[in-house]
């Protein structure tokens, strides 16, 4: 570990205990968005991170050349509530249990839903205010089916508005929710753009399948702030395709 780094760890020891225990301990090796343990470092912080920087299925993408291609509608069914947390990254939402995607006949477990800010995934170079992940897990392989949507100013929405209003303002906080529905942030259609990635923070394991919609959401500007309050830039950079192809629903 760096000595800044280390003496940064102390300061935040003293300032705030759970911090620590999520950004250095739970977590594996310190890691962040800038500086000495950001994205361009992240492959060689640990052996564990070597695919941030050897992979060749990395993620987020800038999509763009999308192929149109049959592929399966998408059928969800999430459950309101959860418990809503501070995880040093980002502001993350425990699901409640029971909640699934569809997809052809895969079917996977909605487990956590977090934020970022910008979007990760760019549009032909365009990148958004905001994109919220919903992170599923198929029961039987183990594969992840990551859902992202993204956040711009607008109407309010209701559910994002719930979820900004419990924010927790600290590292390592968590709170429960009273019924926030995360079906709230879908867009009213659902296509979408598919490819085969990784995970976007370290370890960035490349065991993804994404699933981006192509309508964003509106949300209210204001709640916007009270996330980039917190998380003015918690997005890793765009990759390189290398040959993949991106379809796309419609
Ligand atoms: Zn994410």
């Amino acid at each position: 570990m760096e000595r800044r780094d280390f003496l940064r760890g102390l300061a935040l020891l003293a300032a705030c205990p759970l911090c620590v225990k999520t950004a250095y301990a739970a977590e594996g090796v310190h890691w962040s968005y800038e500086g000495e343990a950001g994205p361009e470092h992240w492959g060689s912080l640990s052996k564990d991170n070597s695919a941030c920087a050897a992979g060749s299925q990395q993620s987020p993408l800038d999509i763009r050349d999308a192929i149109k291609a049959d592929i399966p509608d998408i059928a969800i069914d999430w459950k309101s509530g959860g418990t809503i947390l501070n995880n040093g990254h980002t502001i993350q939402v425990k699901a409640a249990p029971g909640g699934t995607l569809r997809r052809g006949d895969k079917t996977y477990d909605l487990v956590q839903y977090h934020f970022h800010a910008p979007s990760e995934h760019l549009v032909e170079g365009k990148s958004f205010p905001m994109e919220v992940h919903f992170v599923h897990k198929h029961a039987e392989t183990g594969a992840l089916g990551v859902f992202g949507v993204f956040l711009v100013p607008g109407a309010a929405n209701k559910t994002f508005a719930s979820l900004a209003a419990a924010f927790p303002q600290k590292g390592g906080e968590e709170a429960s929710l009273d019924g926030a529905d995360p079906s709230g942030l879908l867009p009213s259609a659902l296509s979408y753009w598919a490819y085969e990635g990784s995970l976007t923070t370290p370890p960035c394991s490349e065991i993804v399948d994404w699933m981006v919609a192509m309508n964003p959401i509106e949300v209210d500007p204001a709640d916007i702030k009270k996330f980039t309050a917190l998380y003015s830039m918690n997005a890793r950079p765009a990759l390189v395709a290398n040959r993949r192809y991106i379809l796309s629903s419609s």
